[in-house]
């Protein structure tokens, strides 16, 4: 216990020396319904910042605080709130758990330094645990789990153990076993103290010596995961091994200290347990975010380029210069843009200037506000490590980087996927009319995923998204946030066209009766590319058949020429495109003659490289009860999907397999009237594969 002490005193000074050492970026991430919102309200509350505790079921939560989110009970946008714990300044960013929003888990993912992950105690690790677990793992986020829901009939803490190393391959540390389950969870055994720890609302308690338990069983399984804890820490750290082998006492302290360094690189996942509705082991999860997971200070630099000298520069906290990245832009009616800002470096001060260096332009900072779960506080700056929102900025988008004029920076930006479904949208109203443009640019802005475009042809404005679900949301936001009514068409897929054959063509744009003519000449091979790889365009020119500077604007005509494919006008991807040859006239040619020639050529290529169209497959997972499974399976297989596996859960099957985009819109009400709505899926786009020849022959005719 006096080592103890001393560590918590270090700790005090450590925070005297750098508050860095004291702050917590962290994300709370989890599968839809597994308790993340009623988890974060409870921290919240706990944390002394918010007075009347909402719950969801309610939709009174503070997090969540777009409507519909209340109302569908899912937490979409990633929200930053600020909130404070014993010594350490914690920003809690928000993380969405339905899979129609990855882009935003990915760009929580981005700027956190930890995350806490939540599994339902019952339900274990569900699908989109799986796809989150592994996002975070590409980014290598240290993390701590938390199993909720202990207090559910039907809860089971080590069958989450077994699903956490055999669906994630991850190695769980539980630091706490739970004593009792459902209506009989009173609390845990610390395996760290071998103390028994009652949990009662809000406030855990040392309550006395594993000896006190009146049950054996749960002694000897206190004991076997003590023993395991000692052992897994050894294999993963040193100063552990030393002590153990050496048969020298292994103190809480130390216990502590190694898991914070085997968490910190990844080698472990300390494991939680809990009641996040009643508000039980919130204290001790809190405890263990500042024991174990990275203050800014921990994690590694951040690595950039120069603008200027294209070399790769870095960032840390302690840096002069400032830095940042713009990584959530929310639209609010009253105050307007909030642009959300991780600094990097140096420091972010209101009036300042900053360079962006994205748009290459400068630009002053107005307000910086730090939103609580209940109030915004206006700071006058914020330093390397933290994260605030900023008011006031005007050309800025999401996965920008800002930074001193005088030390430039450009970061990796943040990859956010291609749209695979679009519908034309019109306003209800004359008033809507004049509103909906504006809005829709406000929504665009803060929604990388959502592209909204005007037809010339038919006169429809066309936003495009990465499902139903996410259209749906953001035309039910126009409604209820900008009060803009709107009607929306059939959802379409976003097909796109491909070749299949390599091929070779000619473009020539010569124009030379009269006056100045036009001339440009552009030979290509075109190749089909590999998937996701787009346009990718290879100057092989040699001996200047056609001069450097018109190159640029051979690769401009095909860009734009990709535009539009030749079989059903949809866009072209996938093409690996060589510049091989060409010839230009001393006074006719420009850049106007070359790009005519580069999307001549291009759309040649396309006539005679065997063009196909390609359809988006959806990757989908539905949970269904075992006696509906023959009819989920039918109507599977009436819509072209290919199913992968058919596992055993409880009493469920987990069907998984993948589908295309176009058979599956309305699959939420088709899915709810064949298992009388017991059944659940999720749905992410995949990939795109070719469409057969009857649907491509539906789509050219315009019937899909
Ligand atoms: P999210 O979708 O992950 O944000 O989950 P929510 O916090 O919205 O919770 C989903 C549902 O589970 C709600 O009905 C909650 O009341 C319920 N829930 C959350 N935590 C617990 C818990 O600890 N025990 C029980 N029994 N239910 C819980």
């Amino acid at each position: 216990m006096i080592i103890e002490e001393t560590l918590e005193q270090k700790k005090i000074n450590q925070m005297k020396e750098d508050p860095l050492a004291n702050t917590r970026n962290i994300g709370i991430v989890a599968h839809i319904d597994a308790g993340k919102t009623s988890l974060t309200e409870r921290i919240l509350f706990h944390t002394g910042r918010i007075y009347k505790i909402g719950t969801v079921d309610e939709g009174t939560a503070t997090m969540d605080w777009m409507p519909q989110e209340q109302e569908r009970g899912i937490t979409i946008t990633s929200a930053c709130t600020t909130t404070e714990w014993k010594h350490n300044h914690i920003n809690i960013i928000d993380t969405p758990g339905h899979v129609d929003f990855t882009a935003e888990v990915e760009r929580s993912l981005k700027v956190l330094d930890g995350a806490c992950v939540v599994f339902c105690a019952v339900g274990g690790v569900q699908p989109q645990s799986e796809t989150v677990w592994r996002q975070a793992d590409r980014y290598a986020v240290p993390r701590i789990a938390f199993v909720n829901k202990m207090d559910r009939v039907g809860a089971n803490f080590f069958n989450v153990l077994v699903e956490m190393r055999e669906k994630l391959g991850t190695n769980p540390v539980p630091l706490q076993i739970p004593i009792g389950s459902e209506d009989k969870f009173k609390g845990a055994v610390d395996l760290i103290h071998m103390k028994v720890m009652t949990m009662e609302e809000g406030s855990s308690k040392l309550t006395g010596d594993t000896a006190s338990l009146p049950d054996d069983t749960l002694k000897k399984l206190a004991s076997k995961y003590r023993h395991d804890l000692i052992v897994k820490l050894a294999e993963a750290d040193e100063a552990i091994m030393d002590k153990y082998v050496h048969d020298q006492g292994i103190t809480p302290a130390d216990l502590k200290a190694a898991i914070r360094r085997a968490t910190l690189l990844n080698k472990i996942v300390p494991v939680f347990c809990g009641a996040a509705i009643d508000n039980k082991g919130i204290d001790l999860l809190l405890d263990g975010v500042s024991d174990y997971l990275p203050s800014p200070l921990d994690v590694p630099a951040m690595r950039g380029t120069n603008p200027e000298s294209g070399q790769p520069e870095e960032r840390k906290p302690h840096d002069k210069a400032f830095s940042g990245l713009v990584f959530k832009i929310m639209s609010d009616p009253y105050v307007g843009k909030l642009i959300f800002i991780k600094v990097y470096s140096g420091v972010l001060k209101s009036g300042s200037y900053i360079y962006n260096a994205t748009t290459q332009k400068n630009e002053r900072i107005g307000k910086i506000v730090r939103m609580h779960a209940n109030k915004q506080e206006i700071v006058k700056e914020i330093s390397g490590g933290d994260l605030a929102a900023v008011v006031g900025m005007k050309n800025v988008s999401t996965g920008h980087s800002i930074c001193d004029e005088s030390h430039p920076i450009l970061f990796e930006p943040i990859h956010f996927p291609e749209p695979v479904i679009s519908m034309s949208i019109e306003p209800k109203t004359k008033a809507d009319r004049d509103k909906l443009g504006e809005t829709l640019h406000k929504l665009e802005e803060e929604d990388p995923t959502f592209r909204v475009k005007y037809n010339h042809e038919t006169g429809q404005t066309i936003i495009s998204g990465m499902g139903e679900l996410h259209l749906e949301i953001l035309v039910d936001r126009m409604l209820r946030e900008f009060k803009v009514g709107a009607n929306v068409g059939r959802p379409h897929v976003a097909f796109k066209e491909t070749i299949t054959q390599k091929t070779e063509s000619v473009g020539k744009f010569i124009q030379q009766s009269g006056g100045r003519g036009q001339y440009g000449h552009a030979e290509i091979i075109m190749e089909p590319g590999g998937k996701g790889s787009g346009i990718t365009f290879t100057n092989k020119i040699v001996g200047g058949a056609i001069p450097k500077e018109y190159i640029p604007s051979v690769e401009d005509g095909i860009i734009e020429a990709a535009k539009n494919g030749t079989i059903a006008n949809y866009p072209v991807t996938d093409v690996a495109v060589t510049l091989v040859d060409g010839s230009f006239h001393e006074v006719d040619s420009s850049d106007i003659a070359f790009q005519m020639a580069g999307s001549i050529a291009f759309r040649e290529g396309l006539r005679t490289g065997k063009c196909v169209i390609l359809e988006p497959i959806m990757s989908i997972e539905i949970i269904t009860p075992d006696n509906y499974l023959g009819d989920v399976i039918g109507d599977l297989n009436s819509r072209r999907a290919k199913i992968e596996s058919i596992t055993h859960k409880a009493n469920a099957k987990i069907i998984d397999g993948s589908v295309p985009l176009s058979e599956v819109f309305g699959y939420a009400t088709a899915l709810r009237s064949l298992s009388q709505g017991r059944a659940v899926y999720t749905m992410e786009p995949s990939y795109y594969a070719e469409v057969p020849r009857n649907i491509a022959e539906k789509i050219i005719k315009g019937d899909l």
